[in-house]
């Protein structure tokens, strides 16, 4: 329950906003607040009022679950609680600790005075929803800190510390001690000294060379600024807020807000926040189920994926037993553990403490006994069952009960994994992506006997190391690379019809892709896409798995590791160029197919390789292999480049419109022959476009 307590201290009413966990502005708050400010306006004995936060921190401010809501417009408005403060007959007085942010600054710039702890959190962060703080905060912030740094903090939506603030007018005092006590004093000095209600929006703003510097402001802006509208409108605001008088720039800031909020860059960005909050949902998890401690974690397998996961662990402060096989195999797993953070120290992100610090959290072993009292073990060893039966079967003995058991497998069975060992309760796939101490996304996988306990662990763990995390269950490749592999599938297609891996990929990152097909595939290495269509081969050997990489790996050219694939690397460089051995080798394989090639124009490559990922991601869906539409999104944004103005590939389909999916995906399949199951819609998307619904609103089949 959100609410206001009131309370009265002598002269001064102690207005405390209590709406857990960060006091989110939300409607019932609002209307709180106005009725505890009304109350103290009436009580004659109420000579000053102090607005303090309940909880960690005074305010995280608007509530973004009310956006486009009729809530969020409903009386009082965030405008109407702040007139109320500005118009308030006797000093409010903000009392400011842990965050301040967003709405909640704005409230705090339309008191009368402020006080704050010296490690408040100040920030107005609006441009990473794609917005402007909307309630004043671009007209008076530049008034109390002055116009460049309130231009940074706007711009950039980064908080600062209120320790660095002070000396400017957005703080009348600091408070080092107790927040509450120093308010008291500062309420009660000004109603000793008669001093009345101090409005923000009274101060002059004057900028010498004002039009100059907006111009600066704005060149300097639009080349970082990439495809999002808000940073701009940010200038534009804040040169309304120097350029004109107080209440039209208002208007100007209201108008830009509007403007922001009605792009599909700034509904993307708010789809992607509320989706990293449902994503911690587990469907079917009771509230009640506790996550187990987790103190200890030991890794099984120093390569690329073992050592990436080990630094992800120190870097949160958890001390890590690394095992190995060789001492060969660990010295060069904990080299490269080095080098990573060297690499760090060069560029200042990390001290030689700090490095030395890390580095003391890594225990590494060529035995098990170690790992006997490890609370996690994930293991991340060659893909090969066989290597990891031995590995869970050794594990299952020497850990203790009530550990956690991961595989980072990409594709193996984990139910099958789970199976090694007496424990299947205890078994849960952890898929990091490569390189796994930067890349923010965690599959975390649900198998079928995996316990709750298990599951909320992990997510838990998950959130302690930094990673985004979504819950899949047990298929071939999970959600990203089930996925992946349909998008790569539909990418050949169009090698096969007609283009060239450079026009493709140009196409895709045109459309936003942080990397095109190809030149992801170079970068992963073309070896292992061979190695699973040769399996693929043997166990199905009436379907035809063959691939132009297979003729590129038959060469030698396994991506960027041998300096050559679907491009070619000069010595020492990661960009490749366009190869005619490649073209040739394209031209081959298509006469060997029958092919006459078309031109292909850049929408139909982008069409056919997103719907493609839209159609399977809604098959996973479906299944309850992911658990909602969104989840699917926050995989492809942070583990595949997918470009968070677009939201993510489902959301992208909302927006483009279900039905224009299911359309294209029909077309493509009547032309499609053999492959016309390919294309065909999955029947949810295809019952959804029905409907006229869309991904978003639909809330699944609990899995
Ligand atoms: P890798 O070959 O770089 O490393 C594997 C390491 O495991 C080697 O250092 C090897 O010496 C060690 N090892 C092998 N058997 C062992 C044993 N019995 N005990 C201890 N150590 C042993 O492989 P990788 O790329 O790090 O992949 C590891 C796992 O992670 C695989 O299951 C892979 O599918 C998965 N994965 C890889 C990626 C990727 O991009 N490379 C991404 C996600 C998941």
């Amino acid at each position: 329950m959100s609410s206001v307590h009131f309370e009265v201290s002598g002269a001064v009413a102690v207005l405390r906003l209590d709406n857990p966990p960060v006091n989110s502005l939300g409607h019932e708050l609002r209307r709180s607040i106005v009725d505890a400010l009304a109350r103290a306006e009436d009580d004659p004995a109420v000579k000053a009022v102090v607005l303090i936060g309940a909880g960690r921190g005074f305010s995280g401010g608007a509530d973004i679950r009310e956006f486009g809501t009729p809530k969020s417009l409903a009386a009082p408005n965030l405008h109407g609680v702040l007139r109320a403060i500005e118009e308030c007959t006797k000093p409010v007085i903000t009392a400011i600790h842990g965050i301040c942010m967003g709405g909640g600054l704005e409230l705090a710039l339309a008191s009368h005075y402020r006080i704050a702890t010296l490690d408040a959190q100040i920030g107005l962060p609006e441009v990473k929803l794609g917005l402007l703080p909307g309630a004043g905060g671009t007209q008076r912030l530049p008034r109390v800190v002055g116009v460049e740094r309130a231009l940074n903090m706007i711009v950039s939506g980064n908080p600062v510390r209120a320790n660095e603030l002070s000396g400017t007018a957005l703080f009348d005092a600091m408070a080092a001690g107790d927040l509450a006590a120093a308010a008291l004093d500062l309420a009660r000095a000004l109603i000793a000294a008669g001093r009345g209600p101090k409005r923000v929006r009274d101060l002059a703003l004057r900028l010498p060379n004002a039009a100059a510097y907006f111009q600066f402001a704005r060149n300097t802006v639009k080349a970082i600024a990439g495809p999002y509208p808000a940073p701009l409108a940010c200038v534009e605001a804040v040169a309304a807020a120097v350029q004109q008088p107080f209440d039209s720039g208002l208007k100007r800031e209201r108008e830009l807000f509007v403007g922001l909020m009605a792009t599909a860059e700034s509904a993307a960005l708010r789809h992607i926040f509320q989706a990293e909050r449902a994503a911690s949902h587990i469907n079917g998890m009771p509230d009640s189920v506790a996550s187990r401690p987790i103190n200890r974690v030991g890794v099984v397998g120093a390569g690329t994926m073992g050592g990436g996961i080990a630094m992800s662990f120190i870097n949160a402060g958890l001390p890590v037993t690394l095992l190995e096989t060789t001492q060969e195999a660990l010295d060069r797993g904990l080299a490269n553990i080095r080098r990573n953070y060297q690499g760090a120290l060069r560029k200042g992100s990390l001290t030689e403490a700090g490095l030395e610090q890390r580095l003391a959290l890594i225990t590494p072993t060529l035995q098990y006994e170690p790992l006997r009292d490890a609370d996690l073990v994930i293991e991340a060893v060659f893909e090969d069952l066989e290597v990891k039966r031995k590995v869970f079967e050794r594990l299952d003995e020497i850990v203790k009960r009530g550990a956690i058991l991961a595989s980072n497998t990409s594709a193996l069975n984990l139910d099958v994994i789970a199976r090694f060992t007496r424990r299947p309760q205890d078994v849960i796939g952890l898929h990091f992506f490569s390189p796994a101490n930067i890349m923010r996304l965690l599959e975390v996988v649900r198998g079928a006997e995996t316990a709750n306990d298990t599951l909320a662990t992990a997510m838990a763990l998950a959130k302690t190391i930094g990673k985004v995390a979504v819950v899949a269950r047990v298929c071939d490749g999970f959600i990203g690379n089930r996925m992946v592999a349909r998008y790569s599938m539909a990418a050949h297609d169009m090698l096969v019809a007609g283009a060239l891996p450079q026009q493709i990929d140009a196409a895709l990152q045109n459309f936003g892709m942080a990397m095109g097909p190809f030149r992801m595939a170079d970068l992963a290495g073309l070896d292992i896409g061979w190695a699973i269509r040769k399996r693929r081969a043997a166990e199905f050997p009436n379907e035809d798995f063959s691939n132009v990489a297979d003729i590129l790996c038959e060469a030698g050219r396994f991506g960027q590791k041998t300096g050559s694939g679907f491009y070619r690397y000069e010595a020492g460089t990661r960009v490749g160029v366009p190869d005619p051995a490649v073209t040739a080798i394209i031209e081959r394989y298509r006469e060997t197919q029958g092919v006459v090639p078309r031109a292909i124009p850049d929408a139909e490559i982008v069409e056919r390789c997103i719907y493609a990922l839209i159609n399977e991601g809604a098959r996973t869906v479906d299944e309850g292999i992911a658990q909602r539409s969104s989840d699917v999104d926050l995989v492809y944004l942070n583990g595949y480049g997918f470009p968070a103005y677009r939201g993510g590939p489902m959301f992208y389909g909302d927006s483009v419109g279900l039905i224009t999916v299911v359309r294209a995906l029909s077309r493509i399949a009547a032309v499609s022959g053999a492959d016309a199951g390919f294309w065909t819609p999955a029947p949810l998307l295809a019952r959804l476009a029905r409907e006229g619904k869309t991904f978003s609103e639909y809330r699944g089949s609990s899995t």
